[in-house]
Formats: structure tokens, C-alpha cells, sequence
């Protein structure tokens, strides 16, 4: 069970949607503005929004902007569009994950759980600080730094370079990333790892022609190690 703030002006899906997630046994608010969502996001502390992109007060990008400045919640996109640039555009803008118009209150319930799971109080609380090289990965403050030097990465970036340092020294394919990063199992696009692989090696001081620690594997996927030990 979870505490679910559900921000959709559309009363056709978020009435059905309320009461499908109810009966999955979560306690849901809604809002139907950007401004009383803000406002009950803040006060009320709910364990995840779920966002509508098209509000009628404001730019469900703008409201994420504005929560992601004062607030950590894990937040669901719903984006009517399935527009791979307004997808990443969202996700770098700090949600956790997306559903696509017209969705499933399963589907839906399927993501927030997924979710939840990678958020404080999931395994990775438990998980140790990784260090490859001068790379150090804490997974329980998701602090990052390289040489000592702290690297500041999107939630996105920082799952991407942790599942990475899971598996150090192993090529991991693209289809995985998407797979377990993104929670895309089927479908997706490679653009979207190379695009934040590219960001994610410009934060870490490197670039795909003079690699560090994420080197290319052309045709199969993407392999980290500690700088010095790739021959
Ligand atoms: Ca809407």
C-alpha cells in the first residue's frame, strides 16, 4: 500500500483511475490544477505523484520542475504523447518513470510499485558504496564523486552509473539498460542510453573518443572500468 497524490484535471481519467488504484489497495488524493497538486504534494507527503503533463493552470514540465526544486518524491509521468524527446525530457527533468496515454490502472500500479521498490527503503539502502578506480558510487545517499570530487547527476544518471558499477568489467547491452534502468522490457530506443550516456561522461570529465571509465563497445553495448585497467 502506498500513499498515492494522483495531479489530472481530466475527471474521465481520474475518477476511474482513483478508484482502480483504491481497490488496489492504495490510499490516493487527487488534484486537479497544477497549484493545489504543488500544494498538496507539500503538504500532505504522499509516497508518489503521479503527474498529468497537460494541466490547465500550468505545464505539468514547469509543476516538475517547481517539485523537483523543493522535493524529493518519486514522481510518474502520464504524457499523452509517445514522443521519445518529450520522454527524456521529462525523466531528465526528474521523474522517475512515465506511462503513455491512454494506460491501465494495473499498468500504472505495475510502475509505482517498481518505483517504490528502487526508492529509500528498497534494497539499495542496504547496498554498499562502490568504488571502481577513483569512481566512488554510494548507492544509500546516491552521492557520486570522482578523484574526491563530487559529480552531480540526475536520478536517472545515477541508476544508469550504478547498474553500470554492478557490473564492472562486464559489457552490458543497451537492451539491458533500457531494460533494467528505464523499465522498458520491450520497445525503446538506444538513443535514449546514448543520450545519457553522453551526459552522464561529460559529469564524470570524459568523452566517448577519450574514455575513462565507460568505454563503447560498437554493436553490443557499454562496458565500465577502472581507468589503467582496460590494457
Ligand atoms: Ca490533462
Amino acid at each position: 500500500m502506498a500513499r498515492l497524490l494522483l495531479i489530472e484535471d481530466d475527471l474521465t481519467i481520474r475518477t476511474p483511475l482513483v478508484r482502480a488504484l483504491r481497490e488496489r489497495g492504495h490510499a490516493v488524493a487527487a488534484a486537479s490544477t497544477a497549484m493545489t497538486g504543488l500544494r498538496d504534494a507539500l503538504d500532505d507527503r504522499p509516497d508518489l505523484v503521479v503527474l498529468d503533463l497537460g494541466l490547465p493552470d500550468l505545464d505539468g514540465r514547469e509543476l516538475l520542475r517547481m517539485l523537483r526544486a523543493v522535493s524529493t518524491v518519486p514522481v510518474i509521468v502520464a504524457t499523452a504523447r509517445d514522443d521519445e524527446t518529450e520522454i527524456v525530457r521529462v525523466l531528465d527533468a526528474g521523474a522517475d518513470d512515465y506511462v503513455v496515454k491512454p494506460f491501465t490502472a494495473a499498468q500504472l500500479d505495475a510502475r509505482v510499485r517498481a518505483v517504490l521498490r528502487r526508492g529509500p527503503g528498497g534494497p539499495a539502502d542496504q547496498d554498499p558504496t562502490l568504488v571502481i578506480g577513483g569512481l566512488r558510487i554510494d548507492p544509500r545517499s546516491r552521492q557520486v564523486s570522482v578523484d574526491g570530487g563530487p559529480v552531480e547527476l540526475t536520478p536517472r544518471e545515477f541508476d544508469l552509473l550504478r547498474h553500470l558499477a554492478t557490473r564492472v568489467g562486464e559489457v552490458v547491452t543497451k537492451r539491458e539498460l533500457l531494460t533494467e534502468v528505464w523499465q522498458i522490457p520491450y520497445g525503446g530506443a538506444d538513443k535514449t542510453v546514448d543520450v545519457h550516456l553522453s551526459w552522464l561522461r561529460r559529469k564524470l570529465g570524459e568523452s566517448a573518443q577519450q574514455p575513462r571509465y565507460l568505454h563503447t563497445v560498437r554493436g553490443v553495448g557499454v562496458r565500465l572500468v577502472a581507468p589503467g585497467a582496460d590494457g
